[in-house]
């Protein structure tokens, strides 16, 4: 079991951590991390561990183990592999983790100024996109981007709670995305609040803590994709 920091502090940079196992795929499990794993839309991080002599271990990806609750980090192709036992210090690649959780809390923005489910979505550095189920509609990019950017400047507090299986069944419209099914099984599920009630949803990605943080952002495409279900494409424009 991997204990998962980012999920209670997303702006954790660095973290001491032991060195769990690394498994036959050359995976290293450590019992602590804050390295967000591959999951929701949300590209697994990257950065490097550093052991005690010094020398380092580049992370290319990070993903969860098969059940789940380990977090294995890929290293880089090519590297000496460290072994059980040993204590790391880990380092996130900030720069990249922040634009990231800029662009994914912008996403949860975009589902308030698009109030429709949403079938897919995609988190990158730069950018991202959202796939809604939109009966036939005109939609204006510049009308959209101009609803996303007013709420982000309102800077709202994004803010965690916790509920229970039980109390999201009883309340299935807290669920926007059809296609992501929320992270059930535990016993209880992560909410992300924004604001007061601008956006309430299951998430267990990394966001920061105010909307303002987001910055100016455009809706830089908007695409057909079957009958009734519209992508669109935001990107982050500094
Ligand atoms: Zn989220």
């Amino acid at each position: 079991m991997t204990e998962p920091l980012f999920r209670d502090d997303a702006y954790l940079r660095t973290c001491d951590a032991t060195i769990t196992q690394v498994n036959d795929r050359g995976g290293i499990v450590l019992d602590r991390t804050i390295f967000y794993a591959t999951g929701g839309g949300q590209p697994g991080d990257s950065g490097h561990l550093e052991l005690e002599d010094g020398s380092r271990v580049e992370i290319a990806t990070t993903v969860y183990g098969d059940d789940r609750k380990e977090i294995v980090h890929v290293p880089a192709e090519g590297q000496t592999l460290p072994q059980a036992g040993a204590k790391v210090v880990v380092h996130l690649d900030w720069a990249r983790r922040y634009r990231l959780m800029r662009v994914h809390t912008a996403l949860h923005l975009l589902s308030v100024a698009l109030p429709f489910p949403v079938t897919g979505g995609q988190i990158g550095e730069g950018g991202g996109r959202l796939d809604f189920d939109i009966p036939e509609a005109t939609l204006d990019k510049e009308e959209i981007a101009a609803k996303v950017n007013e709420i982000a400047v309102g800077d709202h507090p994004v803010t965690t709670e916790w509920i229970t299986d039980e109390e999201l069944e009883a309340n299935p419209g807290l669920v926007k995305t059809m296609s992501v099914k929320p992270p059930m099984g535990s016993g209880r599920v992560r909410l992300v609040r924004i604001g007061e009630d601008v956006d309430l949803q299951p998430c267990g990605g990394t966001h920061v803590s105010r909307t303002s943080e987001i910055g100016p952002l455009a809706v830089t495409k908007i695409e057909k994709k079957g009958r009734q279900n519209r992508r669109v494409r935001i990107r982050l424009e500094d």
